[in-house]
């Protein structure tokens, strides 16, 4: 039996080489495989014929059989049309060609009986059909039910490669090679859940008997999908953990003790408790740690980073906090200093703005092991940055940072310290399962008690009068507010110029307060003085662009107004606001829009002001806009074009995959048992080196 993934897809009758390139080109299917794994991505009813008396305006396309009485040429030149007066004994409409008049005039006569598919439209009282479907009777009769339609590309449409002709390759390949469909999933996990065999689910999904059939299909291949994306995650995962021995940190001395019964600022919330046992665990295992930390703003990751420091410090070894903008390095150092000042804790600074003598104190101090923390930027990862014994890195919102930086942390030690990501993007679980399938995730779901949560507006621009006044009211009582704009990615100049716009015009309306601007062109040093003007109170409001998302940390902003609020994604907005409301008073946002906006776009912007809850929102979002989007995706390695399956929707079939996987692995680590013979080659075949998982951390 050949295997389909060797048949160059140019030999089904009908391809041949020039077809096959474009095929290549535009649907990267190369193979009979691939031909066949290019899944339908909707399907339409052809089971039923309707009368034209029945048509109303609402109907999507539907079939239609009868015969055409005449044909009529309308109109002259690029806006001649070809009208067929077709009729089924209940009526009669109008189907009508721009294009291809010739070749359709001589294709199709009249008195023949056909069948037409299309959506049926209103003109003056009259129905009529553009570029319907025209098949025989008998040619419809043989693929009646459900059919599909395939995706394509504009320059295939051009090159006349319709869905109906890929529907005819594919069947051609199915007639010639059905047989050669190797089952790809252990026959103990298709019988436990009952899943169709590959060679009948690729048949129906793109021959659909009825929807029943359809469905079990379209099951079956997503959970196959799932199945080895998290086969491949867990193989990364475990050959790592066999490759890279954990440092054991047994001790819990006298740093973390007496912090926690001395020192410690307030109680723990539960989920902070839960969260630094799971750590604790980790660090004693002999395992290397690789832990996601997620929490949303404000749920207080610093503290649990720094106890989980202070246990690498009591065992002998130092650590290191990396965050990615100087600004945000500056604020956890000032957190941590006030946290490990009084218990003796040395740490230090290292920005890119860090002075030669400061530069080399800490040198120094670093290969000495006198130097317990070292809080920075980018700056260090250079290589002169030595540390005696690092036992610990904590990488601050780590989208930002590219799998190569985290690399070279990661090799600045003969042994590899544990890692910990912390980020405040909320990544729902079923993603998080995916992305980030090699680290363990722990959540702090809970925030600190007493905060209010921020109130959230939605505003039109004819209110901005009295937005103006709300803002004003909260700056007469010393707060300070924060007025964003959106970026319009496809004109930085025609952004720049809003963004001042913007700026004169709030100078205008606040003619009493200082207004600083900060925006992503700006040089790092001049923003920089911008936020810090901001935060020492000097500035009172600040109009930026999303470049406050990160990092801007003053508890004394107690408004933002968000300009041209539909334009930003829902994740996004939350972070945004996740600025304000970080003091103890109430805070507000404020999201300006239009009147007239589309009704999901109200639907989403009124999601923003019914709830504060990160995930929640992360789920809408992702479901709204899919994966691809969710920022930081790209750099996680991982494939997210899926073919069938979708992260967003099928959470409880990649719960089901991991599960599978898991159990798998548990019981034939090497997968040689001859049950999972097929498992490793078609991994192999399915995630080719290129593709490789090259996360580090
Ligand atoms: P984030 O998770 O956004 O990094 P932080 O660690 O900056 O949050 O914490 C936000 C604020 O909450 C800080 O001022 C911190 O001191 C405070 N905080 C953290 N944990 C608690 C707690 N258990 N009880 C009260 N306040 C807390
Ligand atoms: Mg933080």
């Amino acid at each position: 039996m050949p295997d389909l993934r060797k048949v160059d897809v140019q030999f089904i009758k009908g391809v041949g080489p020039s077809r096959a390139r474009l095929l290549r080109e535009e649907l990267k299917i190369n193979s009979v495989y691939d031909l066949l794994h290019h899944f339908p991505s909707q399907y339409v009813d052809r089971q039923h014929i309707y009368p034209i008396s029945s048509f109303s305006g609402e109907m999507p396309s539907v079939q239609v059989r009868g015969r055409f009485l005449n044909f009529t040429t309308a109109g002259e030149g690029a806006k001649m049309r070809l009208v067929g007066l077709f009729t089924d004994g209940t009526g009669t409409m109008e189907v009508v060609w721009f294009r291809r008049i010739k070749a359709i005039r001589e294709a199709y006569l009249p008195g023949t009986e056909y069948v037409l598919f299309g959506k049926p439209q209103e003109f003056n009282g009259h129905w009529s059909m553009a570029h319907p479907e025209v098949d025989k009777t008998e040619t419809a009769e043989a693929s009646r039910g459900l059919r599909g339609v395939y995706p394509l590309t504009e320059r295939l449409r051009n090159c006349s490669v319709s869905s109906r002709t890929i529907f005819q390759w594919v069947q051609t390949a199915l007639n010639v090679y059905a047989s050669s469909i190797h089952e790809t999933l252990p026959a103990e996990i298709i019988s436990r859940y009952r899943l169709v065999e590959v060679a009948d689910a690729i048949r129906w999904v793109h021959n659909p008997p009825d929807n029943n059939s359809l469905q079990h299909a379209r099951e079956r291949l997503k959970f196959e999908e799932l199945f080895y994306l998290q086969l491949k995650i867990h193989l990364y995962s475990s050959h790592r953990s066999a490759s890279v021995s954990g440092r054991l940190f047994p001790r819990i001395g006298l740093f973390f003790n007496g912090f926690y019964s001395q020192t410690l600022p307030f109680p723990l919330t539960g989920a902070q408790k839960r969260v630094m046992h799971e750590i604790r665990s980790d660090l004693g295992s002999g395992r290397q740690m690789n832990r996601l930390l997620q929490g949303d703003v404000g749920s207080g990751k610093t503290v649990v980073a720094f106890m989980a420091m202070l246990i690498a410090i009591d065992n002998g070894t130092q650590a290191c906090i990396m965050a990615p903008t100087e600004i945000l390095a500056t604020q956890h150092y000032e957190a941590l200093r006030n946290l490990g000042a009084p218990i003796g804790i040395n740490i230090r600074l290292l920005t890119g703005s860090t002075r030669k003598k400061e530069r080399d104190d800490i040198d120094r101090q670093l290969a000495d092991g006198s130097l317990h923390i070292l809080v920075g930027t980018h700056a260090v990862i250079e290589d002169r940055v030595k540390f005696r014994d690092l036992g610990l890195v904590v990488i601050d919102e780590q989208h930002r940072f590219g799998v190569m930086q985290r690399a070279r942390l990661w090799g600045k030690n003969l042994r590899p310290p544990h890692v910990l990501v912390m980020t405040a993007t909320p990544i729902p679980r079923t993603l998080a399962m995916t992305l980030y399938g090699d680290l363990d995730v722990s959540v702090i779901d809970e925030l600190p008690p007493g905060r209010k949560p921020i109130a959230t507006l939605l505003r039109y621009e004819d209110q901005r009068m009295s937005v103006l006044q709300a803002v004003g009211r909260q700056l007469a009582i010393g707060r300070q507010a924060y007025i964003v704009f959106p970026l319009i990615q496809e004109n930085e100049k025609v952004d720049l110029r809003s963004l001042e716009e913007g700026y004169d015009f709030v100078r205008e309306a606040f003619p009493n307060y200082n207004v600083v601007m900060v925006h992503g062109r700006m040089k790092p040093a001049e923003k920089d003085h911008q936020m810090r003007l901001f935060a020492e109170k000097k500035a009172h409001i600040m109009v930026a662009t999303t470049v406050i998302e990160v990092g801007v940390n003053v508890p004394n902003a107690s408004v933002m107004v968000i300009e041209n609020s539909e334009r930003f994604g829902l994740s996004q907005l939350h972070q945004l606001r996740g600025r304000v409301g970080r003091g103890a008073d109430q805070s507000y946002c404020i999201l300006m829009t239009k009147r007239k906006i589309a009704s999901e776009t109200r639907k989403r912007l009124e999601l923003m002001t019914s709830t504060t809850d990160g995930f929640l929102i992360a789920e809408a979002d992702l479901k709204m806009r899919g994966p691809g989007d969710i920022e930081g995706t790209m750099q996680s390695g991982i494939p997210l074009d899926l073919h069938i399956a979708n992260l967003a929707t099928d959470g409880q079939l990649v719960q089901t995959a991991r599960t599978e996987v898991q159990n798998i692995l548990e019981k034939d680590p090497t997968l040689s048992l001859p049950a999972n013979g097929m498992l490793l080659p078609n991994l192999a075949a399915l995630f080719p080196p290129t593709a490789d998982l090259s996360r580090i951390s």
